[in-house]
């Protein structure tokens, strides 16, 4: 049974950048201060105080990656409170926080969330007529696995 999420006009966007990439998001966002303006914006701490400042708006901020900001950004993504994700995420360097960068990556394709990890995903992205529309997400039909994982233990 396939699962359908409504994702609205007015998306609800996460944006995260690691600390090399900070600079190139922020030249993104300011590229496209106007599209995003029309979006509801949630951030981990650093990148989203860049952001406020960049755009002059308020932003959601969460706390910062490495005290736990990709895994609030994970956990509302699995409550279906994030429509899609902007992670600049950095594949030179090493972080304190790899194991949550792996977490988040893999819930957002678990829930089918939109995801540009760089500069010329984010561009297609954000120039989707989508992202002035409504779009219905098909939601991966777990059931299988979870029922045979109960079955597992019962026998
Ligand atoms: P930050 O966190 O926005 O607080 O820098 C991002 C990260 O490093 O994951």
């Amino acid at each position: 049974m396939t699962t359908i999420k409504k994702l609205g006009i007015r998306k609800r966007i996460a944006l995260v950048a690691h600390d090399h990439k900070k600079a190139d998001l922020m030249e993104w966002v300011a590229h496209n201060r106007e599209v995003l303006s029309k979006h509801e914006l949630f951030a981990t701490g650093t990148t989203g105080k860049l952001i406020e400042e960049k755009m002059d708006r308020p932003v959601r901020k969460l706390m910062s990656g490495p005290m736990g900001g990709d895994q609030q950004i994970g956990a509302m993504i699995a409550n279906g409170e994030i429509d899609m994700m902007f992670f600049f995420w950095d594949p030179m360097e090493a972080q304190p926080h790899d194991s949550d960068v792996k977490a988040l990556l893999r819930l957002c394709v678990l829930w089918n969330i939109p995801m540009a990890c760089d500069r010329a995903t984010a561009d297609f992205l954000i120039t989707s007529p989508f992202m002035h529309q409504e779009y219905e997400s098909q939601l991966p039909d777990y059931s299988d696995y979870l029922n045979r994982k109960i079955k597992k233990q019962d026998d």
